[in-house]
């Protein structure tokens, strides 16, 4: 079968791959569609350090071709949405309903591929860009057959990313205020998903003029250029100091109550802290990768209860949380269909990141006919 694997260098449409049978446990699934995220951009950019030859992707949906023994939640036919998150369902993370936090959930490496014959690794315990993958049983998450797979591919990590911040990782309240730093495909998702929370004003910035229609149908209030050098004051005109409309009262009070930062700048989270009120919270979501840092001023934290938290994939649990966002999909309160910006067959994967860098698409979709 054909498939997109990272060859060390690059990523090649490559055939001669096949996938080994399941095991107790394991289930295979034919790919129909997969999301391209910029963490198989950056791992084909060898930046993750993966080992090669790799199958990539790593949101993705299909329809179950085969199971191994004891495998009970799904059957052949299904349809499921896989999540990458191959937790380990017993220990205290797991127990809790935070499998982001499963020790078993990071660094899984396994070679259940051969490439012409020779052992060929998964990538990120997904591998969907190919035309069969092999999952554990606890990553395939079943849904209607009535939604489309081209859309449903996103929700296991795109969509988890950015929702799952709001929903899961923080506890906005209705009419609480909101900015979401970088309105890409993770970045819609946290704009909708403060629309479905009800936050009152869920302000959107980004670099490129052309996202803002987008933010909008998203469900964002208002929208600001990244670029500008007065963004936190034009963050605070929009949201002042309710006392006397001031931008800011004592202490740097005024703000918003959350930033999701979806860029992970050291700048961009500089800002970010700067546009909270009192008691708001940074979700850091973005990441620039490596050992970058940044700065942060102790005032804010002791004096004003501002906070920095981290946010892996969402913070989310793929039993609990995937049948809930299809079914607001289906209730019609929840957008996915409009995350898919354009379908490309498989071949057309470098075209795919060419337009994500051009900054013209939300979401470009793969698809596995
Ligand atoms: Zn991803
Ligand atoms: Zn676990």
């Amino acid at each position: 079968m054909k498939g997109i694997v990272f060859t060390g260098e690059a990523a090649e449409v490559l055939t001669g791959l096949e996938v080994r049978d399941p095991g107790p446990g394991e289930v295979i699934v034919r790919i129909a569609a997969a999301g391209v995220c910029h963490s198989d951009v950056t791992a084909a950019a060898g930046a993750f350090g993966w080992p090669a030859p790799a199958v990539l992707g790593h949101e993705g949906a299909g329809v179950v071709e085969q199971i191994g023994t004891g495998v009970t939640n799904v059957e052949v036919g299904d349809h499921v949405i896989i999540s990458t998150l191959a937790a380990c369902g017993m220990c205290k993370a797991c127990g809790s309903g935070m499998p982001t936090r499963c020790y078993k959930t990071l660094g899984n490496m396994a070679q259940p591929f051969t490439l012409n014959g020779d052992p060929c690794w998964n990538f990120a315990a997904a591998s969907v860009f190919t035309e069969r993958t092999i999952v554990r049983d606890i990553q395939a998450v079943k849904i209607p057959k009535d939604v489309p797979l081209t859309s449903a591919c996103l929700v296991g990590c795109g969509v988890m990313t950015g929702a799952g911040a709001v929903l899961y990782r923080s506890s906005v309240q209705v009419g609480d205020t909101a900015v979401v730093y970088g309105c890409g495909g993770v970045g819609l998702n946290a704009i909708q998903a403060l629309r479905v929370r009800r936050a009152s004003r869920i302000i959107a910035i980004d670099t490129e003029p052309q996202k803002e229609a987008l933010a909008r149908q998203f469900g964002a209030t208002d929208f600001l250029d990244g670029k500008s050098p007065d963004i936190v004051e034009q963050v605070r005109a929009l949201v002042p100091y309710p006392v006397n409309g001031e931008l800011a009262g004592p202490f740097n009070a005024g703000g918003v109550n959350w930033v999701y930062d979806v860029v992970g700048h050291p700048a961009v989270t500089s800002n970010a802290l700067e546009m909270l009120d009192w008691g708001g919270t940074v979700v850091i979501i973005g990441t620039p990768g490596g050992d970058a840092k940044f700065e942060l001023p102790y005032q804010r934290f002791t004096q004003c209860e501002r906070s920095v938290i981290g946010c892996r994939a969402g913070s989310y649990s793929p039993h609990r949380d995937i049948p809930q966002i299809v079914e607001l999909y289906r209730r019609g309160e929840f957008m996915l269909d409009e995350l898919v910006s354009a379908t490309y067959p498989m071949e057309k994967f470098h075209d795919v990141v060419h337009d994500m860098h051009s900054g013209s698409i939300a979401r470009g979709v793969l698809t596995f006919d």
